[in-house]
């Protein structure tokens, strides 16, 4: 029995002991099973990263303390053009000795000391390419870095602000007025443009228009009658997005524009760009010169007739003279004669002298001479001409002697084609009036630039008179008033304009003045005295 329990109890002993064993082993195998499971799951979890890693498209590197390359991935491979076992293991300065001193390297150690994640983007020089890096500290010192290539997004970048700055510098430079307008529409009736609000203009724009400070405002607020035909055209634009040229009239700026109009930006917000010139001037000088051709094209023809019209009775004359037994006709038939070639000649002479002064071909023979003698000299050349008309002419000088320094024949032609064309345009039996005036005062009143005194001569009549539009235009080659042409008797519409230019050769000016058709004309000269000639020595006694 003694033996029985013993053995129970030795048994019981063991078992407990291996119990007890087995208990105290338990802990350490769970703890050695679950290390285990750790393990392999953190080299599925590593292996899952580095398959991440591995497959990023942003390049992966791992530096430990001493710069030494720990990991790369694939796209680093790529990106830099190596391969892992070239590197893995080098310090990273030895690899990119270029990077030394660089900004890349600042960054990395300030990552590296302070624990800190770094973004910056680096220009690398030797391969003129952009990065954009995170940098941040690992584990037991040293750092990772992800880096992404953005060179073509810093080009385009760049191109787009080098293009903005072309542009920008364009359209600060330019001479064109250039502006941004959007398109105000009624509300009522969508497609009909009521106005528009200046959003951007350029400097040339004010120059252009003849508005400033334009921005945010809205065209009428400028001009309340601005033409339906503009708001129509930028309207249509806004609409349509369909580019417009042309070049119109804005009565209510007073200007000509050449415009190009197109569409910017989203539709819906009817913005249009508004590229414009000011073309007044040059519709002006068109204009000018459309008018001057017209001119010359009239002056041709009048000219065509005036040479022809002298021949007629010429011939007749002529015919009489050697026809005719009656000596008092065949004198009146001379003097038909004189008179039609002094005509002939004097058309032909005003026409060579038009050439030579637009050629500069006039020289002044100047003298010092009495203004009285020059004015006797035309009277007497217009005389035949007065006479004939019947015309009352009287002359009012000043008492004390007025002298000029001037080209006596020159000017003298001056006063004749004013007082010939008092009498051509008055009715027979007219008053022709030649006053003239010295203007001390006014001249002194005038100013320290006009030292001499002036005198002013003015040749009146009370004939068909100057419409008040014309009275500039008389003075231009060619030009005759409408209607009086039936009285120019031969004009060519030179006269005037011989008059302006020899007077403006003598440092002086001429003006029309007239109250209207029918109520006679003024030509008034204004031309600088001089002093009285010296005393001719007294001979001696
Ligand atoms: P022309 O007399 O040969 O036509 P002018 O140059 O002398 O040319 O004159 C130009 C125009 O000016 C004339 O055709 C006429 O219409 C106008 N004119 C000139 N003088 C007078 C005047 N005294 N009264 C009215 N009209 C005039």
């Amino acid at each position: 029995g003694e033996e029985v329990a013993v053995e129970t109890l030795r048994r019981g002993a063991t078992d407990y002991v291996l119990k007890e064993r087995l208990a105290r082993l338990a802990p350490a195998v769970e703890r050695a099973l679950a290390e285990a499971a750790e393990r392999a799951e953190r080299r599925r979890a590593e292996g899952r990263a580095q398959a991440i890693l591995e497959s990023m498209s942003e390049a992966f590197v791992v530096l430990d303390a001493g710069w030494r390359f720990v990991y790369v991935n694939a796209a680093f491979e790529r990106m830099n053009g190596v391969r892992r076992g070239d590197v893995l293991g080098r310090n990273h300065w030895d690899v990119y000795p270029d990077a030394r001193g660089t900004r890349l390297e600042a960054e990395y150690r300030r990552a590296a000391a302070d624990g800190a994640t770094v973004e910056f983007e680096n220009h690398y020089g030797p391969w003129d390419r952009w990065f954009a890096l995170k940098v941040y500290p690992a584990d037991g010192g040293g750092v990772c870095v992800q880096v992404r290539e953005v060179t073509a997004a810093k080009r385009a970048a760049a191109e787009l602000r080098a293009s903005e700055e072309r542009f920008r510098t364009l359209f600060e430079s330019m001479d064109e007025g250039y502006c941004i307008i959007e398109v105000l529409f009624d509300p009522a009736d969508p497609g009909r443009a009521v106005d528009y609000r200046f959003l951007e203009v350029n400097p040339a724009f004010e120059a252009q228009s003849g508005m400033r400070d334009v921005v945010g405002r809205r065209m009428r607020e400028f001009v309340p009658g601005i033409e339906a035909h503009w708001l129509e055209n930028y309207g249509r634009v806004a609409r349509t997005g369909e580019p417009l040229r042309f070049a119109d009239e804005s009565r209510a700026l007073g200007r000509w524009f050449d415009v190009y109009a197109f569409r910017v930006g989203d539709p819906a917000d009817r913005r249009v760009a508004v590229l414009f010139t000011d073309i007044t001037a040059r519709r002006r000088a068109e204009d000018e010169l459309r008018e001057q051709d017209r001119r010359k094209d009239e002056f041709l023809a009048t000219l065509a007739h005036e040479l022809r019209n002298p021949l007629a009775p010429l011939r007749t004359a002529l015919q009489v003279v050697k026809l005719s037994p009656d000596r008092a006709v065949r004198e009146r038939a001379r003097d038909t004669m004189e008179r039609q070639l002094v005509q002939m000649v004097r058309l032909v002479d005003d026409l060579l002298d038009v050439s030579r002064i637009s050629r500069g071909k006039i020289e002044l023979r100047r003298e010092r001479v009495e203004l009285a003698a020059v004015v006797a000299q035309a009277v007497e050349t217009s005389r035949p001409l007065v006479d004939r008309m019947g015309h009352d002419l009287a002359v009012e000088l000043p008492a004390r002697p007025v002298w000029l320094d001037a080209d006596p024949t020159r000017l003298a032609q001056v006063f004749m084609n004013l007082l010939n064309n008092a009498a051509k345009y008055s009715d027979p039996g007219g008053r022709i009036r030649v006053v003239a005036a010295v203007k001390d005062e006014a001249a002194r009143a005038a100013g320290g630039g006009c030292p001499a005194p002036l005198v002013e001569v003015v040749v009146k009549d009370g004939g068909i008179g100057i419409p008040p539009d014309q009275l500039n235009r008389v003075f231009d080659l060619f030009s005759q008033v409408d209607g009086a042409r039936e009285k120019a008797q031969g004009g060519l519409g030179i006269g005037l304009s011989l008059v302006r230019r020899l007077v403006e050769m003598h440092g002086g000016a001429v003006e029309a003045r007239s109250d209207g058709p029918g109520r006679g004309s003024e030509f008034v000269v204004r031309l600088p005295t001089a002093d009285p000639p010296a005393p001719a020595p007294r001979p001696h006694a």
